[in-house]
């Protein structure tokens, strides 16, 4: 890695995203009513800044460009404590839904607005609830195109909206023909044959 790219600190991660941003909520809350809701994301994010800041440890959040676009002054704050930050994607649309295209243009305004607000590339990434699967693997060509070279979106077990249950469980390099990218799963536990998800549901 090049001095140009971020850590990536996997002491512990977030989503920085609002109760109504879910994709458990995307059937019935459209993203253009956004903001007709009253947030939370500024005062739980601080939260955890808090905690984060008592325990003396640093991690990655991964922010959703909306939030960063409403909310630019969290980011900053964000950063100023010494967190690394990453992209969670626009619109917190999955996807294999969005197809390439439409995937790359929301990857791109999201990078872009966390990219003026903390003055550095934005190399980092999170999908909205792990939906880089087996059917939307291009995601991971479009995403080193962009700039990226760490991924932290498949995850290693059996869901019906989500994962790659035989995908390694350790960080690994995944090639291809774009290039290379570093993949950190989130947390699992196995046991025998079974992985089970571990640190929080999908967001
Ligand atoms: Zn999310």
């Amino acid at each position: 890695m090049n001095g140009e790219t971020q850590q990536f600190d996997g002491t512990f991660t977030v989503d920085v995203e609002d109760y109504f941003q879910v994709s458990a909520f995307s059937s019935v809350i459209s993203p253009g009513d956004w903001g007709q809701y009253d947030c939370r994301v500024e005062q739980n994010t601080r939260r955890v800044l808090d905690v984060a800041a008592e325990c003396g440890t640093r991690g990655t959040f991964f922010v959703l460009g909306w939030v960063a676009k409403h909310y630019p002054g969290l980011v900053s704050e964000i950063q100023d404590a010494g967190h690394e930050i990453g992209g969670h994607s626009h619109w917190h649309q999955l996807v294999y839904e969005l197809g390439p295209d439409r995937f790359r243009s929301d990857l791109q305004e999201s990078r872009d607005t966390l990219e003026q607000i903390i003055g550095k590339p934005v190399t980092l990434y999170r999908s909205p609830s792990f939906s880089i699967t087996e059917k939307s693997l291009w995601a991971l060509d479009i995403l080193i195109e962009e700039g990226f070279d760490t991924d932290s979106s498949i995850y290693p077990v059996h869901h019906d909206r989500y994962g790659i249950p035989d995908a390694p469980t350790m960080p690994h390099i995944i090639k291809t023909a774009a290039g290379a990218i570093r993949e950190f799963r989130r947390m699992v536990y196995q046991f025998g044959r079974t992985k089970l998800p571990v640190g929080g549901a999908a967001t």
